[in-house]
Parts: C-alpha cells; sequence; structure tokens
C-alpha cells in the first residue's frame, strides 16, 4: 500500500495546525508496535491516526483498535487503508473534547494502552491527562518530540527535570525506546522525536493527596531560580521559619533547589507540607 500515493491521488493536503507528520515507513511501524509490547489481549486506543498507517500496524497485533482522528479530509483516505482492518473503530473527532469518562466508554471501561505519534501541540495537556485522569490506562506508547522525551525521563539534578517529570515518574515508569530523526516523517518536521514508553505503577510511592502532591510540585518549580523555600513561601503563604523547619525535618540544607530532589524525596515533601500548611 502505498500511502503518499493515496494521499496524492486524493488530493489530501497538510495541515500544519494538526501536527501531521506521518510515520510511512512499515518496517518502522513495526518497531514502534513491538515497542509497545500490545498482544492480542490489548485494546489500544490511538489518538491522531492520520493516514491509519500505525493504526493498521497495530490492528495485525492488538483485540481492538479506537483510533481519534479530528481532520474530516483523512475520512476518506481512512476508508481506504483500514477497509480490510475489522478490529478498528475511527472516531473522526478532536480527542481532547472528549472527558475521560467517555473515553473509558469507547475502550469498554476496561484496562487499555495508548499508542500515537501525537501531535506536537497537544502533547503535555494530553499525557497529564492520562496521568491525572484515567486509572484503567496501562501504558502510553507515544511519538514525541525528542526533548519533552528526554524531560519525561529526566532525573533529579538534570537539566531537563521538572513538574512533569515529577509528575509522571511518580505513577509510572518511563523508558526511551528509540530516537526518530525528522527525516523519517512524511513531511518532514524541523524537530526529532523519540518513541517513549511510559508504564504506569500506580502504587509505586505512596501519594495520599494526589491533587496536593502535584501543588507541591508544581510551586516547587514555580520559578527555578529560587531556592525551594522561597518558592513554598511563595505559594502556601509560609513564613521562612517554617518553610525551612519542613526541609530541616526532612535532613534536607534551607539552600536547596527544587530540582534537586528525587521524585521520592518530592512524595515526602507534599506529605510534610500538608501537615504544616493544614
Ligand atoms: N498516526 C499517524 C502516523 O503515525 O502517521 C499520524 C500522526 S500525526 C503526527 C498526528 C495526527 O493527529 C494527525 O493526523 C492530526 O490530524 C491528528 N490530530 C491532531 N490533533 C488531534 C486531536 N485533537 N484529536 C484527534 N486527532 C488529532
Amino acid at each position: 500500500m502505498d500511502i503518499k500515493q493515496i494521499l496524492q491521488q486524493n488530493n489530501f493536503r497538510f495541515n500544519k495546525q494538526f501536527g501531521q507528520n506521518f510515520l510511512t515507513d512499515s518496517t518502522l511501524l513495526a518497531s514502534v508496535v513491538a515497542d509497545s509490547g500490545i498482544t492480542a489481549n490489548d485494546v489500544v486506543l490511538e489518538i491522531g491516526a492520520g493516514a491509519g498507517t500505525l493504526t493498521r500496524a497495530l490492528s495485525k497485533v492488538a483485540k481492538q483498535v479506537i483510533a481519534f482522528e479530528i481532520d474530516k479530509n483523512l475520512k476518506k483516505i481512512l476508508d481506504i487503508t483500514l477497509a480490510d482492518c475489522n478490529n478498528v473503530q475511527v472516531v473522526m473527532g478532536d480527542v481532547m473534547r472528549y472527558s475521560m469518562e467517555q473515553l473509558h466508554d469507547l475502550v469498554g471501561n476496561k484496562p487499555f494502552k495508548v499508542v500515537a505519534n501525537i501531535p506536537y501541540y497537544i502533547t503535555t495537556p494530553l499525557i497529564m491527562r492520562f496521568v491525572e485522569e484515567s486509572n484503567l490506562v496501562q501504558s502510553l506508547t507515544l511519538t514525541i518530540q525528542k526533548e519533552v522525551a528526554e524531560r519525561l525521563n529526566s532525573d533529579h539534578n538534570c537539566k531537563d527535570y521538572g513538574a512533569i517529570t515529577v509528575a509522571v515518574q511518580a505513577v509510572a515508569d518511563v523508558e526511551i525506546l528509540q530516537v526518530l530523526g525528522r527525516e523519517l516523517f512524511y513531511p518532514a518536521p524541523n524537530v526529532d522525536s523519540a518513541v517513549v514508553n511510559v508504564v504506569f505503577r500506580r502504587n509505586k510511592f505512596d501519594i495520599e493527596d494526589s491533587a496536593f502532591f502535584r501543588k507541591t510540585v508544581k510551586n516547587s518549580f514555580a520559578m527555578r531560580r529560587k531556592t525551594l523555600v522561597n518558592n513554598l513561601m511563595n505559594a502556601f503563604k509560609l513564613t521562612r521559619e517554617v518553610a525551612e523547619g519542613i526541609l530541616q525535618q526532612m535532613g534536607l540544607p534551607a539552600t536547596i533547589r527544587g530540582e534537586a530532589l528525587s521524585v521520592g524525596q518530592f512524595v515526602e515533601l507534599a506529605k510534610v507540607l500538608k501537615n504544616s500548611v493544614l
């Protein structure tokens, strides 16, 4: 199946706004599917079917694939490229307009996996939705901008470490599986990508209050140049004495910055902080 030819024959015009950079190489697509570890028992949610290349590759190994696509102009292309894929359901629509409850309904309210070459403009909000709102998602295998993959996979004291790193690693294990040069996409974007696996392990840490944990993390990185004490004082209206006392209780120096705390230390910080502010 020559995807480029099908797109041309149907006068398809790429829409930059939707982040349309397609994967067309079948060997590469098979390797992305292999990276995801999908088996015949898995229900897969794909976000952004494009011309259906990844969707087809997934349909060969998964039990069922539910694929979203926002661009109505791709409907007739997908009708052609997925014509013989009986375990695929295409939903023409904006995935961000669907609540997590609606997404759960679509996958049958059972555990599911997300595999997607996602449009760059929704990468962070999309990841955070699954991190924060879904108790059924088992893993995310995402082709994303390389820099974002490095942020998800970073470690404390590294330059890419930030609020999203901690939020994701608090509930999941992250691994970069392969780097995809920009030339592998059609058309080629301005950045390189990476395939990242986010495997959820919700009981990795004992987080009593997820909302407060996220608030703690977000505010600890609010002003990166400031010390953690200053960030905590600002965000939680604490006196310096109280903020320094919290760090002292954790055996941390008063001069420490947020990026020096491991994910486990953030879990502890949220607990100690909550006791101090309530
Ligand atoms: N999966 C295909 C592939 O690998 O070749 C296409 C990937 S392309 C990077 C992203 C796709 O997501 C585009 O087809 C785009 O139209 C679609 N898309 C963008 N925003 C979307 C949204 N909010 N909801 C659903 N699909 C979206």
